[in-house]
């Protein structure tokens, strides 16, 4: 019996920040889809030579590249008790294959952080994250201690490269065509639980622990 926790929400919506944080008082590894792919980009493997021209548009990666990835990260025993998942499923047929994985008795919840276009560009667009451990900032709501560095590991801070406005937008368009039809998806089976994106980061985290109860 696993526990699976599905963060859904358009990019920026706090998915990674609140997934890892979750992650550390549950216990449970997170498993991010853009995680694994940048990881993959950085090694060279053909997995991330093949993603990036997709990531660089702003694009959605075909789904065989990220469908393997992810089933190969979620068999690992760091998964044996589940995950949280942050950025995937992303299309239907995504959807349809982690339906596969789980098995009868397994604990899957949705969280779908809402929050609206303007608030999401404003965040993405100010945020940095760490080139070393993968921790993420915001020049505004959440600067580090010492500029440009990061307060865990010292390394240097930095902007994705899909953090500009014009890709930004286009991962919103993309967002709303392929991945918002998932809502629906799982509104129909009383998993989806929706809590605010925008707030604040306790509170947000208070919502989804008193939602989880895990
Ligand atoms: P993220 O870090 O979740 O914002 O993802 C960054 C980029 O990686 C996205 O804009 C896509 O190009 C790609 N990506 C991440 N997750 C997926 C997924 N589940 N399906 C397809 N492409 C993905």
């Amino acid at each position: 019996m696993k526990k699976r926790l599905i963060l859904l929400g358009p990019p920026g919506a706090g998915k990674g920040t609140v997934g890892g944080r979750l992650g550390e008082t549950l216990e449970l590894p997170l498993v991010s889809s853009g995680d694994l792919l940048r990881e993959n980009l950085k090694k060279g493997t053909e997995a991330g030579i093949k993603a990036k021209q997709y990531m660089e548009k702003g694009e959605l990666v075909p789904d065989e590249i990220v469908i393997a990835m992810i089933e190969e990260e979620l068999s690992k025993p760091s998964c044996d008790r589940g995950a949280i998942l942050d950025g995937f499923p992303r299309t239907l047929s995504q959807a349809q294959m982690l339906d596969g994985l789980f098995e009868c008795g397994d604990d899957v919840k949705v969280v779908y952080l809402k929050a609206d276009d303007d608030f999401l560009v404003n965040r993405l667009s100010k945020r940095r994250v760490c080139d070393g451990c993968g921790k993420i900032y915001h020049l505004v709501n959440l600067p580090p201690e010492k500029e440009g560095l990061c307060d865990v590991c010292g390394g240097k801070l930095v902007q994705r490269n899909d953090d500009r406005e014009e890709i930004i937008r286009r991962r919103l368009n993309v967002y709303r065509k392929m991945t918002a039809p998932l809502i629906e998806y799982y509104g129909k089976r009383n998993v989806l639980h929706i809590v605010p994106g925008d707030g604040k980061l306790e509170d947000t985290l208070d919502e989804i622990r008193r939602i989880v109860k895990w």
